[in-house]
């Protein structure tokens, strides 16, 4: 079986891509090695920049999204010396979010996509990619049924996260790596509880980093740092409400809402990014090209804006073009791609301080006083800071 293009992988960056493929008329079928009803119900993102809504609208793809999505415009620090707010949709490029859950998102685009009649198979893993270097790539696959089957294709993306078989089919020393470890971690917890607040909310705290982050009118994202290695489980309920009000400083500026905690991970602050994001036939977008720490909420957006830009080439090139388009890729992609790392750094030492009192420790804290105060007197500052905030 053969399709222009083959996608591995049905998160947004497969999705967007399948979608763009398809109105552009170009065949395409995507894999995926989940569920329909664990993709769509699969919790991660929810805040989207201006230019994620601008494509997804642009594309028919933003009906759920303006419908039910929320606009937000303003965050808040809350430090030793109290708090301040940036309302950043009147700073720097006068742009805001949108809020929508990443699974409805997924949701909408899955039923898009099978309403422009588009092959998507749930339940069908990719185990292996050949032919990268020739002619046409071939995937195999495991079906529903547990069978192995081929399929070919003229291109392959890759759009199976940093954990997906795309990354490993790029043979070593093909592609440059880059990879860091923050050395932080977030318990990252969904919590059946409308905002406390109407912006966003980062606590630097000297027990550690917590934020909270709307999420739909009942559900709000919270954050905790917390060592690596932690057990989600051994949180209780009470001690994750107590350590939020603790570090939100909620006696100073208002109660939390409560509620039932309906999911917990741990999140480790790593970044990665591969240079090039093409290798032969396979292209590789959003997490699969790079991982980038959910400091700064940029990754699906990554994905959405990488997405555009490969199905822009990739129509070019199956339309008849020359191919130029789509050999830039890689070298369109990742200029942006670093930026988006960059501020992600950026936002990571200005919400962490390291513990103790050894010198290091404490003229890094010293540093970290010094950025957030520059950040709530400086309008330059603020406008710089919101022009990365929700740009991409
Ligand atoms: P994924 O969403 O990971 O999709 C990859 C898909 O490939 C999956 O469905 C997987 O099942 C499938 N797959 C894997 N291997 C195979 C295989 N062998 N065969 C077939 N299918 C396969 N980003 C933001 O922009 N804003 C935010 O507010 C934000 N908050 C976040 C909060 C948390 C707690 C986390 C963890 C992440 C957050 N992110 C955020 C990041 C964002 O969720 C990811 O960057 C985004 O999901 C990347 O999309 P993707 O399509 O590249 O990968």
């Amino acid at each position: 079986q053969s399709t222009a293009v083959l996608i591995i992988g049905a998160g947004p960056a497969g999705l967007v891509l399948g979608n763009l493929l398809l109105a552009a008329g170009v065949d395409c079928t995507v894999v995926e090695r989940q569920s329909r009803a664990h993709v769509e119900q699969r919790a991660r993102a929810g805040f989207l920049a201006a230019h994620t809504v601008r494509v997804l609208t642009e594309h028919g793809l933003a009906d759920g999204l303006h419908m039910y999505g929320q606009q937000h415009d303003i965050c808040a620090f809350r430090t030793d010396s109290g708090e301040f707010q940036l309302a950043y949709g009147a700073l720097g490029r006068g742009e805001v979010h949108t809020v929508y859950p990443q699974q409805d998102l997924v949701r909408d685009l899955v039923a898009e996509f099978l309403a422009r009649g588009g092959d998507l198979r749930f339940d069908t893993a990719a185990l292996r990619i050949d032919g990268l270097d020739g002619d046409s790539a071939s995937v195999t696959v495991r079906t529903p049924d547990g069978s192995e089957r081929l399929l070919h294709a003229r291109y392959v993306a890759g759009c199976d996260g940093q954990h997906g078989i795309s990354r490993s089919a790029v043979p070593a020393g093909a592609v440059r790596h880059y990879r860091r470890d923050h050395g932080v971690s977030w318990l990252a917890l969904l919590a059946a509880a409308p905002q406390s607040m109407a912006a966003v909310a980062y606590a630097v705290h000297q027990d550690g980093f917590a934020g909270h982050m709307a999420r739909s009118p009942e559900v709000t994202r919270y954050y905790l740092q917390c060592d690596a290695g932690t057990d989600p489980g051994s949180w209780t309920h009470d001690r994750i409400w107590a350590e939020l009000h603790h570090r939100m400083r909620a006696d100073r500026h208002g109660p939390l809402r409560e509620g039932g905690i309906l999911e917990r991970r741990v999140v480790d602050m790593r970044s990665d990014v591969l240079d090039p994001i093409q290798y032969g036939r396979l292209f590789l977008v959003g997490d699969a090209a790079g991982l980038i720490s959910p400091s700064a909420a940029k990754g699906a957006n990554l994905a959405v804006m990488e997405s555009e830009i490969l199905a822009r080439g990739l129509a070019d090139r199956l339309g008849g073009g020359d191919g130029q388009l789509l050999a830039r890729y890689s070298a369109d992609c990742l200029p942006r791609i670093w930026r988006a790392q960059e501020f992600s750094h950026w936002m990571i030492n200005l919400l962490h301080g390291p513990s103790g009192d050894d010198d290091e420790a404490v003229f890094l804290r010293a540093l970290q006083r010094a950025r957030l105060e520059s950040l709530r007197d400086s309008r330059r500052h603020q406008d710089h800071f919101a022009e990365n905030y929700v740009g991409i």
